[in-house]
């Protein structure tokens, strides 16, 4: 079958090569792509910043946002059936089965021996078929089946805001509205699930907006601000209130330090973007120490999502549609053919979600 592969550690090295069809053993199940979303990690693990081999392999296949059908079952499958449109999940758990990975959530893996597929010493899912474990893929009701690629990362979204609300239950808190930083893929979805649950939400990215956001952010009622115009720390002023809610999904540290020193009493800042280089900065220490105890404030990161989130975004899908009627399939702003992956791992920052059709 056909496969987008890098080999890690080496720029810009995607190419498609020809692999063997994986075959479900006992208790696993065989699923045919439909379809697999690209992102910035596909963009910098072919540009080497990261990503690892399955042991004993040079080669990674890529891919960890899908969509596709059971194909076959092996002995012993109950909760899937041939032919369900279903969706993976991305984490593996760590052979040493930590707390939290023996607890079924693997996103808070505690050894950091995890694995990804696609990532991180497993293959991805950006081929003809891939063989899993069911408890990692999620069966998604047909009437989703043209938007259940975007699940993936509609799961971290959805992780990060779920995350600061149990985190807050500390104390009383209603956030009158949040902020977002940076509009790629991730931003723009934390902004529709925030929109979601009628919070008062602002997107702050750099420079002017393109047509495809700008039409999106006024379809759920999000305002833009340029951080080229209003710097962060002037937020509160310009939008006359304290930042009761940020989150950071832009991956810049630089804007994560802005973001901390920006947040109002009582406030949470959710830190969501990987960021890939050696950055160093001068920060003003003891007045951030100092900030954040007297404010009570909370400031923590959030990474990948375990099945939970994922039942969660199935929910906001039907949510979704009838609040935005036909919205979220605008979402996919370009589909290519698997010879088209390219398109999808060169970032293009017009579009929004590059897809890659696999079949036909
Ligand atoms: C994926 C997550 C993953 C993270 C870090 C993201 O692109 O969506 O599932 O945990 O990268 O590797
Ligand atoms: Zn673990």
């Amino acid at each position: 079958m056909k496969a987008v592969a890098v080999v890690p550690g080496k720029k810009d090295s995607a190419h498609l090569r020809d692999v063997p069809v994986p075959k479900p053993g006992p208790g696993e199940a065989l699923v045919r792509l439909t379809r697999v979303g690209l992102d910035g990690t596909d963009t910098e693990i072919n540009a080497a910043f990261y990503g690892w081999a399955p042991r004993g392999e040079d080669f990674l296949i890529l891919g960890h946002e899908t969509c596709g059908r059971v194909e076959a079952v092996g002995a012993g499958v109950r909760d899937l059936r041939v032919g369900d449109c279903v969706v993976a999940t991305v984490r593996r758990d760590c052979p040493q089965k930590c707390l939290n990975c023996a607890s079924a959530e693997n996103d808070n893996c505690l050894t950091g021996d995890y694995m990804e597929r696609g990532i991180k010493q497993r293959h991805g899912m950006l081929a003809e078929y891939y063989v899993d474990e069911p408890r990692f893929i999620v069966p998604v009701p047909e009437e989703h089946e043209e938007v259940a690629v975007l699940l993936e990362p509609l799961t971290i979204a959805e992780k990060g805001v779920f995350q600061a609300f149990a985190a807050q239950k500390r104390m009383a808190w209603k956030p009158k509205s949040a902020v977002v930083l940076g509009v790629g893929p991730l931003g723009v979805l934390c902004a529709m699930v925030l929109r979601n649950m009628a919070i008062d939400t602002f997107a702050v990215g750099r420079g002017p907006l393109d047509p495809i956001r700008q039409e999106f952010l006024e379809a759920i009622g999000v305002p833009y601000l340029t951080s080229t115009e209003i710097p962060i720390n002037e937020l509160p002023k310009k939008l006359g209130r304290p930042l009761d809610f940020i989150l950071e999904a832009t991956g810049s540290s630089q804007v994560a330090f802005d973001a901390m020193q920006s947040l109002g009493i009582n406030g949470v800042l959710c830190l969501m973007g990987v960021s890939g280089g050696h950055k160093r900065l001068e920060v003003p220490t003891d007045e951030i120490n100092l900030d954040v105890v007297l404010g009570n404030k909370l400031i923590f990161g959030s990474v990948n999502a375990n099945r939970k989130y994922f039942e969660m975004g199935i929910r906001h899908f039907g949510e979704f549609e009838r609040r935005w009627p036909g919205l979220l399939r605008k979402f996919i702003t370009k589909r290519v053919g698997m010879e088209g992956f390219m398109e999808g791992i060169q970032r293009d920052k017009a579009q929004l979600k590059v897809v890659v059709e696999v079949e036909g």
